[in-house]
């Protein structure tokens, strides 16, 4: 398999990705729409082991994710999920067709409901360790 390879818009920034991602989604919480400025965010997982970085990011932490952005061009790469072994890379980084989102998170945060025809947890799903409760859209 060939490495993925994500940048920034100025190309300060640039990641290379040695596996597939483990899970795809839009997570609409409430830490993702304040830090993004976005009424949700489009998120790929990677093992944070196969992520390597190169040039300098400047990371933010809301309240437990560190959002790491390009000190020039301003643009946010990635967050390190708590824990230190997944990275969630920003789906639009990602070269075009590889984002397969499955499902959408923290749906009950929403503030513009998509209408798909993936599952639509209220919260987190059962497999990020909460229940199957789903949003009415
Ligand atoms: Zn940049
Ligand atoms: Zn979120």
């Amino acid at each position: 398999m060939d490495p993925i390879e994500v940048a920034c818009n100025c190309g300060a920034v640039t990641a290379r990705l040695d596996a597939q991602p483990l899970q795809q989604f839009y997570c609409h919480c409430d830490d993702c729409q304040r830090a993004s400025g976005s009424p949700y965010v489009a998120i790929a997982l990677f093992p944070a082991a196969s992520v390597r970085v190169h040039g300098e990011t400047v990371a933010w932490t809301l309240r437990t994710l560190p959002r790491h952005r390009c000190p020039v061009c301003g643009i946010q790469i990635f967050g390190e999920v708590p824990g230190g072994e997944i990275i969630g890379i920003r789906a639009e980084r990602l070269p075009p067709d590889l984002f397969q989102p499955a499902f959408h998170i923290h749906c009950r945060y929403a503030r513009l409901p998509v209408q798909d025809a993936l599952p639509h947890y209220a919260g987190l799903p059962p497999l990020f360790g909460g229940n199957d409760e789903r949003v009415a859209w």
